[in-house]
């Protein structure tokens, strides 16, 4: 042994083995990614992967380690070169977000730093909080109210939907579960209402048909009479009703209810009012168009997602409450390892307080 590889026996690392081979490899990986995107009209959309591909996605795991340029060799041919394409102008496939260069470069220092956004007192924690402040701003809501950063759309309406649950349930659901619950809790979206609702519904112990979904006008938009008759219905039979899910651009057509009735109605009826605005929340800054949104201020919760409209790299979503307090209630726990200090890293505000990620 030579005295470098002593040393390395004796102080092991992360670190790479030769920082200028990884610095050389770092500036071709930017090259190669600039032409990606500057070349994209270039290629076609999507295309079919030949079979060699498709087996290389089947290559056992590795026992021994592979230098990283032959990793990257790999990436480049069978990852980079087969996308789903949503990043092409011509991609007319479902409504997806298409990342940005910006984005991919923020996502790469968040990496290099590799802080934990579980909270502390540190510098992305801040950013992260910032973000969320700028979101509660562009949709109109006040400065008191909360918000969280997400991994996307369904997980942010699915905080929504939790602490819609936890304020009406009657009792303490996070103590006593949903079993615990005096009547059945009813949800309430139009019949163009995304599937993860239902989702939510289910995890949330609630189940699918405690989503009532309601018929639509000719434009696909909610149809508020019938939404009242159908919380009147359930009243009557017994139901609680507890939220109303308004949709700002529904994933079919990009329909937009009436926020500003649906709020009033929920205001009427003593319901919790959510808005799935992952596609169209943030018409909210658009001056010529706000109006489209206009109610969703008046929201108890809106669910949006940076990684659609303002195509933010794969994974970014963000649920906003307005009311804080039942905000952290839903989620806060303070287990011994994540106890605040007065002072140092562990005196920030902890994120993980506002969700479960
Ligand atoms: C995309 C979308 C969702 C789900 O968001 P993901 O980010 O895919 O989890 C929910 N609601 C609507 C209206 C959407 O368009």
């Amino acid at each position: 042994m030579d005295t470098l590889q002593e040393a390395a026996v004796m102080d092991e690392t992360l670190d790479p083995p030769d920082w200028a081979e990884m610095q050389a490899l770092s500036h071709r990986i930017v090259e190669d990614a600039v032409a990606y995107l500057k070349d994209v009209r270039d290629r076609p959309v999507w295309r079919q992967m030949p079979v060699e591909v498709r087996a290389f996605f089947s290559e056992p795991l590795p026992r021994s380690p592979a230098p990283i340029a032959e990793v990257y060799g790999d990436v480049a041919r069978n990852v980079m070169a087969y996308p789903m394409g949503n990043i092409h102008p011509r991609f007319w496939s479902w409504y997806m977000g298409s990342s940005n260069f910006t984005g991919a470069l923020g996502d790469f220092l968040a990496a290099i730093q590799g802080s934990n956004l579980g909270g502390g007192n540190h510098a992305a924690g801040l950013m992260d909080s910032q973000v969320v402040d700028w979101c509660k701003e562009m949709v109109g809501f006040p400065a008191s109210a909360s918000g969280t950063l997400v991994s996307g759309g369904s997980m942010a309406n699915l905080i929504g939907l939790t602490v819609a649950r936890n304020a009406k349930a009657g009792v303490d659901v996070r103590e006593r579960g949903v079993g615990a619950i005096p009547k059945p809790l009813r949800f309430y979206a139009s019949d163009q209402v995304h599937s993860c609702h239902r989702k939510a519904m289910e995890v949330l112990g609630l189940g699918n048909r405690a989503l009532r979904r309601v018929s639509t006008d000719a434009d696909l938009r909610i149809d508020v009479d019938a939404l009242k008759t159908a919380i009147a219905e359930d009243r009557a039979a017994g139901f609680k009703p507890a939220c109303i899910i308004g949709t700002a651009g529904t994933v079919n057509t990009g329909a937009i209810d009436d926020l500003r009735a649906l709020a009033v109605l929920a205001a009427e009826e003593d319901l919790w009012f959510h808005v799935d605005g992952c596609i169209g929340a943030l018409i909210a800054i658009a001056p010529e168009n706000r109006s489209l949104v206009a109610g969703i201020e008046r929201a108890h919760s809106v669910a949006l997602d940076p990684h659609k409209w303002l195509h933010a790299p794969f994974e970014a979503g963000c649920a906003l409450v307005r009311d804080a307090v039942a905000h952290r209630n839903a989620f806060a726990v303070t287990p011994e390892y994540l106890e605040s200090t007065p002072r140092g890293l562990a005196s920030g505000q902890w994120l993980h307080d506002y969700g479960l990620q």
